[in-house]
């Protein structure tokens, strides 16, 4: 594998579940000249600031991986802070890279850029071929823009501005908030809490029929940096004739029943999951179509049951940030 020493890198949104990630695997490379921005001294949804930033810098490469993001419940509530915030972090981000002589950027989008009701596996393609899953509009919209902005800057500009579509991520660092978290973390804390306080059941929103995949936050990270690490005409072969997205997942996916019954046993929860149908169950399936990351060398390696022991690990032992 390609390894850029001397390379000066900025990843924005090192704190969340994604950009932390990439910091760990970058370091773990050993790569050195990593940058990364508290929030408190730069607001990516200001431009004068990000402006400034990248002149000051003059990154090599940068990873976005920066975004306002929430289960299906948070981005219901809060769709103004969805759109706004993930329009202006990559509108900000994307331009300042270019006006600074950026020319290796990787995008993160989501794979609920796809249409709700796609053909299954989800290949590149499908983007913009139909209605988005109503429950996350605006956030999906934010993500294709900034899908495009990347595409634009490519088409315009010659720049080398990489886009990879995960799917459903879960890992160390995720937000285990009780209502606006995604389902790993939400169901990770809520059987803990329901063994801790010796419960009976435990809600499960929806029907439990829907099927979702989900990636460990490392493979994603080790997917991010061979897509970043890859052959430009190789990369561009793949992607043409926009230099566009490559999906990223396992190929496989279950449903949130069985994904609920499988944190059951990590956790050694005893009582019965009760599903609630009046809870939104979101779109009905979303399994990524992989095979052009495979065909660039890249498969993920973390078996779901493996990857939730890890998080349930983490989460025990970082238990004191969530109270
Ligand atoms: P989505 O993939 O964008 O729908 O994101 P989520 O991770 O929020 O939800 C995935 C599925 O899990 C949906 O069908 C939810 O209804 C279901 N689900 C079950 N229990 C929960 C929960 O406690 N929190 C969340 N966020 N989703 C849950």
């Amino acid at each position: 594998m390609a390894v850029f020493f001397n390379t000066k890198i900025f990843v924005a949104g090192h704190r969340g579940l994604v950009g932390s990630a990439i910091v760990r695997h970058l370091e773990a490379q050993g790569h050195t000249d990593i940058k990364t921005a508290p929030r408190d001294e730069l607001d990516l949804t200001n431009q004068a600031q990000v402006s400034a930033f990248f002149e000051e810098h003059k990154f090599d490469q940068v990873y976005l991986a920066a975004a306002k993001v929430g289960g299906i419940h948070a981005n219901n509530t809060y769709p103004a802070e969805f759109i706004y915030q993930n329009l202006m972090i990559e509108s900000n981000i994307i331009h300042a890279a270019h006006q600074s002589g950026v020319n290796k950027l990787l995008f993160l989008g989501s794979s609920c850029i796809y249409p709700k009701l796609a053909p299954q596996p989800i290949h590149e393609d499908a983007l913009l071929t139909g209605k988005l899953e109503p429950s996350n509009e605006p956030y999906a919209i934010a993500k294709i823009a900034g899908v495009k902005l990347c595409e634009s800057y490519n088409r315009q500009y010659d720049r080398d501005y990489r886009i990879v579509m995960p799917t459903n991520l879960y890992g160390p660092n995720d937000n285990f908030h009780p209502d606006n978290s995604h389902v790993v973390p939400a169901l990770l804390r809520r059987l803990h809490e329901a063994k801790e306080g010796d419960e009976k059941e435990v809600v499960v929103w929806g029907s439990g029929s829907p099927m979702r995949e989900f990636l460990h936050v490392d493979d994603m990270a080790a997917a991010s940096v061979h897509v970043m690490g890859l052959d430009h005409a190789r990369y561009a072969a793949n992607t043409e004739p926009m230099l566009s997205h490559i999906n990223v997942g396992t190929g496989e996916d279950c449903t949130i029943r069985q994904l609920a019954e499988l944190i059951k046993r990590v956790i050694g929860f005893t009582g019965e999951l009760r599903f609630d149908a009046s809870k939104p169950d979101g779109t009905p399936r979303k399994l990524m179509d992989v095979s052009r990351l495979k065909g660039l060398g890249w498969q993920s390696e973390i078996s779901l049951e493996n990857g939730l022991q890890d998080t349930y690990q983490w989460f025990l032992a970082n238990q004191n940030l969530f109270r």
